[in-house]
């Protein structure tokens, strides 16, 4: 399969290439030149397999031609093993009634649905890097989330050195341990005397020294890699199996920060999956359900909610659907997109929103509602849910077009990940899983250093081995 830029002016790679470059040499970003499908008999002798098998003949089409099959059936095997994801069904559903279902995503080591990715995503890089004899070094900046994600998805590999920036002090003590206690000598924690912007801005700065990012082969592993993307589409594919597709079509409602969940969902709906619709659930930072409300995307101010994995002014995946409902129109994505960064706004046409709305519902909820929906489902059901994926839930039980259809949300971390939101609402305290119990008498490594991009830069050249 080869890829394409939304912007149409990048050069058209294959997977493996893609993966490696990440964001497009034209500020697009790359999608597959045309989708697989998923048909009905595809679908029907995917039941009774295992995620991984299901993980292979989803993904597969869009790999081919760049790793041998061999190679790529071990990684995924690898990676949706017991050794990773502590869950037999991987990504597992639970019934809480009224024909709604969670669909656990939050059983890898991070306790979180980025590991889901994250965990193939690590091995890809590995095994391309060291069959080209390669080696590149991965500098990120996190607010508490993917930083853990992407170390425990890069940790032990001997093609990646990994340097993850956070803002000193304004980590979870959770966040921070999961990243710090990672005992790896290729993953180096730096806790920036800052804010999170600060630690955005050093991470910025260093790729934008072109001679240093070739120097140390800087990359990165967010979200808008499209080998992101791609292993997420695979757990919309094995629920709706299990729910009884293709003769069964259901609904999904995700808790949307960057718009790479959802994305994936439309993604497999595209490929033929029978998803009637797809609820995106915002926090008070809502700019995508505003969007779907008006027709207008316009950029307002960041704020702290008791979801902060989805404190996000823009979604950066947004433009992977745009350029969809566009019909592939390259120049007009460019036109849109220049005139958001210019003016901080965008008009969609009221026909393609009209379309967009046939599958897309938005709903937002406040901190207050979101305790509510914690709290009402624990009450209800006896299960605990953390703040993002109430916030899913509750724009699940908003956005019902139909009593009787089949809905499915997200559950994208584990409650144990946000234990104060959870008790606040229930009184309960989520205990860790217990691979994570000692986690507060394991040793922290990590250096602080100042807010000074010349520092972080020597430290990163001193402890990278790409160089
Ligand atoms: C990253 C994240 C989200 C948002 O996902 P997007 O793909 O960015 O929309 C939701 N919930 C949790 C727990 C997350 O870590």
């Amino acid at each position: 399969m080869n890829y394409v830029s939304t912007r149409g002016l990048a050069p058209v790679l294959n997977f493996a290439d893609v993966l490696l470059t990440g964001l497009a040499r034209d500020g697009g970003l790359y999608v597959p030149e045309r989708l697989a499908t998923i048909d009905g008999p595809a679908l029907r002798s995917f039941a009774g397999r295992t995620y991984a098998e299901v993980a292979v003949e989803v993904m597969w089409p869009f790999v081919e031609g760049s790793i041998e099959r061999d190679a790529f059936v071990a990684m995924v095997g690898d990676t949706y093993s017991p050794a990773v994801f502590r869950h037999p069904d991987v990504c597992p559903l639970v019934d809480l009634g009224d024909q709604t279902w969670l669909l656990e995503l939050f059983h890898g080591p991070t306790l979180a649905f980025k590991d889901v990715a994250l965990q193939l995503v690590g091995r890809l890089f590995d095994h391309v890097l060291s069959s080209r004899g390669e080696r590149l070094t991965i500098v990120g900046a996190t607010s508490g989330d993917t930083g853990s994600a992407a170390i425990e998805a890069c940790r032990d590999r001997d093609a990646l050195d990994v340097f993850i920036l956070h803002p000193a002090g304004r980590v979870s003590e959770v966040q921070r341990r999961q990243m710090t206690t990672v005992d790896s000598p290729n993953v180096h924690n730096i806790a920036i005397e800052g804010t999170f912007d600060d630690c955005q801005d050093l991470v910025k700065a260093l790729f934008g020294d072109l001679g240093f990012r070739d120097e140390l082969r800087l990359s990165a592993v967010n979200s808008i890699n499209w080998a992101r993307i791609l292993p997420q589409t695979v757990y919309y594919v094995s629920a709706a199996v299990a729910l009884g597709a293709p003769e069964q079509s259901l609904t999904f409602a995700v808790p949307t920060g960057n718009f790479g969940n959802v994305l994936a969902g439309d993604i497999a709906r595209r490929m033929g999956l029978p998803i009637d619709h797809l609820v995106v659930g915002s926090n008070r930072n809502d700019i995508l359900t505003r969007f779907l409300d008006t027709g207008r995307m316009e950029m307002a101010e960041v704020h702290p909610t008791t979801s902060p994995s989805m404190d996000i002014q823009v979604s950066s995946n947004f433009e992977r659907l745009l350029f969809e409902l566009h019909g592939r129109d390259a120049a007009l994505v460019t036109r849109l997109m220049e005139q958001f960064r210019a003016t901080g706004r965008m008009d969609v046409a009221e026909e393609r929103m009209a379309e967009l709305r046939r599958v897309f519902d938005g709903a937002r909820l406040d901190d207050a509602e979101v305790a509510q929906v914690i709290a009402s489902t624990w009450e209800r059901t006896g299960v605990l849910i953390d703040p993002h994926t109430a916030v899913g839930l509750g724009a699940a039980q908003a956005c019902r077009r139909d009593p009787d259809a089949v809905m499915v949300a997200l559950a994208t971390a584990h409650p144990a990940k946000f234990p104060d939101a959870v008790e606040a609402a229930t009184g309960v305290r989520p205990a860790l899983p217990t691979h994570l119990a000692d986690l507060f008498d394991r040793p922290e490594r990590m250096v602080t250093l100042p807010n000074d991009q010349a520092t972080v830069a020597s430290f990163v050249r001193e402890h990278a081995r790409s160089v």
